[in-house]
């Protein structure tokens, strides 16, 4: 089987979708079931109709272009990923996974290839956490990451309910649902930008992701007393951005001590209350971020971290809480499909490269309900998340070609 993709119609649609955006172009701003995300669903949905999928779409507007196999009792076998994108982004997170996807089913229909396993383009809603504060949104309600009743509680800055918005966007039904049973399918595989420098430095044009890095995220409150920075005398003072000071290089240690070099932790947010120049800081909010691909170790830096603020607590006579927001599990690719994604780079003479994920993505759920695995392909210095973002369309167009060599081993 010849299997050819079109890198340029690749690109042009690349460049098509980065139009539907709520920011002004080059920057892409699609944040879940805004009239950007909607419009950009009714143009893809166009394109897999005319690709002849059959679409469904769940209660929360997870999306599933299916081309049947030629065994309907056969699990079908999975790609896809994302094309909801951060305030200010660029056009190839997700988006390369959705539409490189599309093509590698495409180009397997042009080359007169008949799956015997069906196969499905997911569209997942929600990667971005933007709108409703979780990450995986649709993904994780496939997999029961997160459970419906948990998920009915979600709402967005406004104070509006996901339910009130899905079915607002046209997507009703009951969030449970949404979950699907484990032994559904029989692999998934999602292309995506690395996000990160290796491939590129390296100059090798595929990464086969083998562990996917998981966070741990939460919510610090630390609490103090506020006063006049000039009357306040230091015996008596108890500054709530001092001791979240002594927890940031708390949190630093903790990570930097195992000598791992998957492990990593991060306070991005410091708010701190009331924030004039002559007043004491009596309160400070932090976040907190916490990732590994060995869920042990990132559970001991959590715990070290909780240690850690207990002490200074006490030590400064201040309350320090931490509430969790989500601490969920790395996951390890599934040897048969990232062995199939080998062969697949083999068969076509083109070298890759052995990776972490160390951002997550949908596979880190959908790892919870079949043999999953993903393929990077490299990004213009590691950027992502920024408008410049930028894969060129051979690297594109090569992912989608490995793609479909490994969909068409896995579904024959
Ligand atoms: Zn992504």
């Amino acid at each position: 089987m010849n299997i050819e993709i079109d890198p340029s119609r690749l690109a042009r649609e690349i460049d098509e979708l980065a139009l539907v955006t709520e920011a002004a172009p080059p920057a892409v701003t699609r944040v879940v079931f805004s009239g950007a995300d909607l419009r950009a669903r009714a143009w893809l949905g166009a394109k897999c109709r005319e690709a002849q999928l059959e679409l469904r779409s769940d209660a929360v507007g997870n999306t599933f272009a299916v081309w049947p196999g030629s065994d309907s009792g056969a699990p079908r076998v999975a790609t896809g990923s994302h094309i909801d994108a951060i305030p200010n982004a660029g056009k190839y997170d997700g988006v390369v996974g959705v539409l490189g996807g599309l093509e590698a089913i495409r180009a397997l229909k042009r080359a007169g290839f008949r799956p015997r396993h069906g196969i499905e383009l997911i569209v997942f809603t929600s990667e971005e956490p933007t709108r409703f504060g979780v990450g995986c949104l649709g993904s994780r309600l496939l997999s029961g990451a997160l459970p419906p009743e948990a998920a009915a509680l979600l709402a967005d800055d406004k104070g509006d309910s996901l339910d009130a918005v899905r079915n607002a966007a046209g997507f009703s039904g009951t969030l449970d649902s949404i979950r699907l049973s484990a032994g559904g399918y029989k692999a998934f595989v999602e292309l995506h930008i690395e996000q990160g420098p290796i491939l590129e430095r390296k100059k090798i044009r595929l990464g086969i992701v083998q562990k996917i890095a998981a966070p741990a995220s939460a919510k610090i409150l630390v609490e103090g007393a506020g006063g006049h920075a000039g009357g306040v005398l230091m015996p008596d003072r108890r500054d709530a951005l001092c001791a979240a000071a002594e927890l940031v290089l708390a949190v630093e240690s903790a990570a930097r001590e195992t000598h791992a070099p998957d492990t990593v932790a991060t306070v991005g947010i410091c708010d701190v209350f009331p924030g004039a120049v002559n007043s004491i800081p009596s309160r400070v909010r932090l976040t907190l971020d916490v990732r590994d691909t060995d869920l042990v170790r990132r559970d001991s830096i959590m715990q070290k971290i909780s240690e850690a603020a207990n002490l200074t607590a006490s030590k400064r006579a201040v309350s320090v809480r931490i509430d969790l927001v989500n601490a969920d599990a790395p996951a390890d690719c599934s040897a048969l499909v990232t062995q199939v994604l080998a062969e697949a780079c083999r068969a076509h003479d083109l070298p890759f490269l052995p990776m972490v994920s160390r951002a997550y993505h949908d596979s880190l759920f959908m790892a919870r309900l079949a043999p999953t695995a993903m393929l990077f392909i490299p990004c213009r210095n590691g950027w992502s998340h920024r408008p410049d973002e930028y894969a060129s369309p051979e690297d594109v167009g090569c992912g989608a070609l490995i793609l479909a060599e490994a969909l068409a081993r896995l579904a024959a």
